[in-house]
């Protein structure tokens, strides 16, 4: 049997998805900003796909969506864009991460430090929860946004972004939102939220195609343009537009946000089967109390198992799951999480990330429960650390 319990790396592509892609590959290929009818005959399904995705973000026409490739991308793009408009000229000095976003963002926070950029590292507590009254205690007259991502990619923590919005808003302080993990899982409707300046969002997150994604900017909010050439994206991005990506981005987006009436339930139904059986494993741990996390994930800790270990076992048995984000999966290192929870070392090494998705099935779960406790009794067997730990009885 195959299990794929890795959704918060990536998702398949949904049928539906495929179908809408398919005829712009060798069909409907033209060039929007061309004007014979090659062109003129997919403006509409631009048309549509875009108001697919302003529903689905419940965005303003107003707002601008521009498609990016990735999310790495968009969060690149904002901080960058950031120092460019409001740092450079010495108007603003510095902004606000928190410890825990993803690579995207931490690696570029600390490229804008080595160009003077005054960052900060919001903490997030022991159950790995942002409390949204410390970013009033970080922001300064200097302050020229603050990036805090919405559901964290390892835990699956939801982070309290209206209330961190409504801070910054009040504040005047730019607001950006990483709602990569958020999509599908939470509704967003971006009308409501006035606080949130910008988001970034990712279709492969979400049962959409790879390499494409999207910006939100909020109407009144300057950007500097991304990559300079032709007017497409409003002059934000040129470069001839990827047609099929964001139709089958539309799509996706459509299908996301009605899962959440009806296939949610199913995967949190899952996901808790799933966490109370790992958790009647002697000595395993999950940190993120699960009514403040997306339903779809679960990060716990096996003490004395190496987490690579364990996902070696799993792979042999057809399961794919997770130690941390797939970006920085080549090293070998703790989980992030873990490490900024202030987790003892031998914890934040042995973490493993299930993450579900509306395909996954109870067939697969049930499958899952038995081979993660048949990983743990071998692991821990060959354990030289496990027997003597002082937190169990099992000498
Ligand atoms: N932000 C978060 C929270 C993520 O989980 C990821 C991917 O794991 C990214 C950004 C990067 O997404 P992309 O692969 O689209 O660049």
């Amino acid at each position: 049997m195959r299990v794929y319990l890795d959704n918060n790396a990536t998702t398949k592509v949904d049928e539906q998805v495929k179908r809408v892609m398919e005829p712009f590959l060798c069909e409907r290929f033209g060039n929007p900003n061309s004007l014979h009818d090659y062109a003129k005959e997919i403006i509409p399904d631009i048309k549509y796909a875009y108001e697919q995705i302003y529903m689905g973000f419940g965005a303003n026409k107003k707002d601008s969506i521009v498609m990016t490739s990735c999310a790495t991308e968009s969060n690149n793009w904002i901080l960058k864009s950031v120092y460019f408009r409001d740092i450079m000229s010495g108007r603003k000095d510095h902004i606000i991460v928190s410890e825990v976003e993803h690579p995207s963002i931490i690696a570029t926070a600390k490229f804008l430090e080595t160009l003077g950029v005054k960052v900060s590292y919001l903490p997030i507590n022991s159950e790995g929860l942002i409390d949204a009254s410390t970013v009033r205690d970080y922001i300064t007259p200097k302050t020229a946004l603050v990036s805090i991502m919405w559901v964290n990619n390892e835990t699956g923590a939801i982070f309290p972004i209206e209330e961190i919005s409504q801070i910054c808003k009040e504040n005047n302080v730019l607001f950006h939102t990483d709602a990569v993990q958020a999509v599908g899982k939470i509704k967003i409707n971006l009308e409501l939220l006035q606080g949130v300046d910008f988001l970034t969002f990712s279709a492969h997150k979400f049962h959409g195609p790879k390499g494409v994604g999207g910006l939100f900017i909020r109407s009144g909010r300057e950007v500097t343009p991304l990559f300079h050439g032709g007017a497409q994206m409003g002059g934000l991005r040129s470069g001839t537009i990827n047609v099929g990506a964001i139709a089958g981005m539309g799509k996706a987006i459509e299908l996301a946000v009605d899962s959440i009436d009806f296939d949610y339930p199913d995967v949190i139904e899952l996901r808790d089967q799933l966490e109370d059986e790992i958790l009647k494993i002697e000595d395993t741990f999950v940190v993120t109390p699960r009514e403040k996390r997306v339903g779809s994930t679960l990060l716990v800790s096996f003490r004395g198992i190496e987490g690579e270990s364990m996902l070696w076992d799993l792979n042999k048995a057809g399961i794919a799951a997770s130690t941390g984000s797939a970006c920085a999966s080549e090293d070998l290192e703790s989980n992030p999480v873990m490490e900024a929870i202030g987790a003892e070392a031998d914890l934040a090494h042995t973490a493993i990330r299930f993450s579900l998705s509306r395909y996954t099935t109870k067939m697969e779960i049930d499958y899952t429960i038995e081979e993660v406790k048949k990983a743990v009794k071998r692991l821990r067997e060959i354990s030289s650390s496990y027997a003597y730990t002082p937190h169990t009885e099992k000498k």
